[in-house]
């Protein structure tokens, strides 16, 4: 599926979704109207509603009906409830309260349709963003014994506040495995989640692999594959360094996802085990320059006992 019909489908998702629910909400009448009571009352609003549409909304009849109508709902509403009917089953229920599960809010699109689209991509590009950890699950015990941990803890929450306006939007993570790296990578990408930021959250070991199969596609599809690399808010990338070096394609394949993203202002977050010196070896200084760049990231070594919030490197 390319961008154009994964959008397409998510909008016939809702479609569907609306009119499920607007099917329930029917249905729920019509059980409703079971109650005689109840259903002289529905019948007069319906004879009411059809007078009121030959009158223009202004008039002073159109006001005199809507007036009987209120009165005629407050009625309905007492009569269901002595009945013990469940009144909210009548209502149609949107997900979305802001398009209704349109997809569109005044002809633009809505954050609930854009974030579907952008889950859809990821789940084609073949990653997947399930995540352990987020802020509200953080151990307090944890972070209490470890003040350089929630020192970069409380730091990773206000990147989540201010995002996407952090003067510096790249991070870095580096250190020892088991220092919490991944635990605060989840924790940030969900809390973005939770906010609707388009956010994709992969292993270097992934992205590398999802680059080679994209290269290896046919060009129509490439860009599709590629997207939630290229084009997401922010992407994070676990573990850089463990990914096998398929020599030249692997190094050029980071480069241009680094520097595209750079040039685009796209935020990214890398944790690795490497230092900057492994990394300049393993990767050559092109990418590590770029990893580093002091005018854009910060740095922060995660140095088990000795965790320091730092901005430096070079
Ligand atoms: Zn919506």
């Amino acid at each position: 599926m390319n961008k154009k019909q994964i959008i397409q489908d998510e909008l016939y998702k809702l479609d569907l979704k609306r009119s499920q629910a607007e099917i329930a909400a029917v249905a729920a009448l019509r059980c409703a109207r079971e109650i005689a009571e109840f259903r002289e009352i529905d019948d007069k609003v319906r004879a009411l509603k059809l007078q009121l549409a030959k009158f223009e909304p202004n008039s002073t009849k159109a006001a005199d009906i809507k007036k009987q109508l209120a009165q005629l709902d407050k009625q309905g509403k007492q009569i269901l409830k002595k009945h013990k009917f469940d009144i909210s089953t009548l209502a149609v229920k949107h997900d979305c309260p802001k398009c209704n599960d349109t997809g569109f809010v005044d002809g633009v699109i809505c954050d609930c349709l854009k974030h579907n689209v952008q889950q859809a991509l990821i789940k084609q590009c073949g990653l997947n963003n399930k995540l352990n950890f987020d802020f509200s699950k953080s151990d307090e015990k944890v972070l209490a014994d470890n003040p350089q941990l929630s020192k970069a803890y409380r730091f990773a929450h206000k990147y989540c506040e201010n995002f996407p306006n952090n003067k510096e939007s790249n991070l870095v993570f580096y250190g020892e495995v088991g220092t919490g790296k991944t635990f605060l990578l989840e924790c940030i990408a969900n809390e973005l989640m939770k906010r609707l930021n388009y956010v994709v959250f992969s292993t270097a070991y992934d992205i590398n692999k999802t680059m080679i199969k994209a290269f290896n596609s046919p060009f129509s599809e490439r860009d599709t594959i590629l997207a939630p690399l290229f084009e997401s808010d922010l992407l994070i990338i676990d573990d850089l360094g463990t990914e096998p070096l398929y020599h030249e394609s692997t190094l050029t394949n980071l480069f241009t996802l680094i520097n595209e993203r750079q040039r685009n202002n796209l935020a990214m977050i890398v944790s690795t085990n490497l230092t900057p010196d492994q990394i300049n070896e393993r990767y050559g200084n092109r990418i590590k320059s770029r990893l580093f760049n002091q005018n854009i990231t910060i740095t922060i070594p995660f140095l088990g006992s000795d965790l320091r919030l730092k901005k430096k490197m070079s």
